[in-house]
């Protein structure tokens, strides 16, 4: 091992755990899915938090949008079907209104996600880039109430009931690279700046078949997804790679040659 990399392993009691905290019912399938079934066929436990239960997604449907009540009930029915395939072994729904995170006082989202970090004690902890990739505002407050949950989890000042503190062991950040992201969205938008900032790439190619069946489970998204994937009569075939920023980690010295290929590096 070259020398300027060493550092000690964190070694874990458990088997290691996954969480992914995103907004919305399909978020999971159209970026992750194939990081999250590559890890679940690995025996890694996965678990996916979902903010909100989708009630404003576009439908597409000539005949009229479902109304939001209706939605809501399909769209987890969707999700619970893409889990299935996916291999999340835990769903959780937080029913917060779709569209309208930003408006929240966020205290209320963040202590509820730090309580459950707390009980849950994932090693890894997922969520969107700054920007949320597609500069949804949904995406972009998720973004942020799991910055603070992670950096909460850990700090005895911040109290929960009945509950100790744990400290994750790695924050990332999921991201679409933007030479993808305009060629999904057919945009002709520049370099975004969060490019230089990925620093983990995960090769999902034997796990794009998954993605497909996950993402073609969110039928009432029939019109986002004709309008990104190839495979479903859109723009582009689907990347064989994701793409992380590691925003934290809590392994004393730990580095990296050039690029992660594993969100566990570091974890034995
Ligand atoms: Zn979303």
């Amino acid at each position: 091992m070259n020398e300027a990399i060493s550092f000690k392993k964190i070694k874990i009691e458990q088997q290691p755990c996954i969480a992914f905290i995103l907004a919305h019912p399909d978020d999971e399938s159209f970026i992750p899915s194939g990081t999250i079934a590559k890890y679940s066929h690995q025996g890694i436990k996965v678990i996916y938090i979902c903010a909100t239960r989708g009630e404003k997604g576009h439908d597409g449907n000539i005949k009229g949008q479902i109304p939001p009540d209706e939605l809501k009930i399909i769209r987890i029915n969707e999700l619970e079907r893409a889990c299935k395939i996916l291999g999340i072994n835990d769903l959780y729904v937080l029913d917060y209104p779709d569209g309208h995170l930003n408006e929240l006082n966020p205290s209320e989202p963040i202590y509820r996600l730090v309580t459950f970090l707390r009980r849950e004690k994932p090693d890894i902890i997922i969520t969107f880039d700054p920007t949320g990739i597609s500069n949804h505002k949904d995406h972009i407050t998720v973004h942020k109430w799991v910055t603070h949950a992670y950096y909460l989890c850990n700090n005895p000042f911040y109290k929960t009931e009945r509950q100790e503190i744990y400290t994750p062991v790695k924050l990332y950040y999921l991201t679409v690279p933007s030479h993808h992201l305009i060629s999904i969205t057919n945009s002709k938008e520049q370099k975004r700046y969060i490019d230089n900032k990925i620093t983990t790439i995960i090769n999902v190619t034997d796990y794009l078949e998954e993605k497909k069946k996950a993402i073609r489970c969110h039928q009432t998204q029939c019109f986002n997804i004709q309008r990104v994937f190839k495979f479903a009569g859109g723009m582009d075939e689907l990347d064989d790679h994701e793409y992380y920023i590691l925003a934290h980690c809590n392994i004393p010295g730990y580095a990296y040659e050039v690029m992660e290929n594993d969100l566990l590096d570091g974890i034995c």
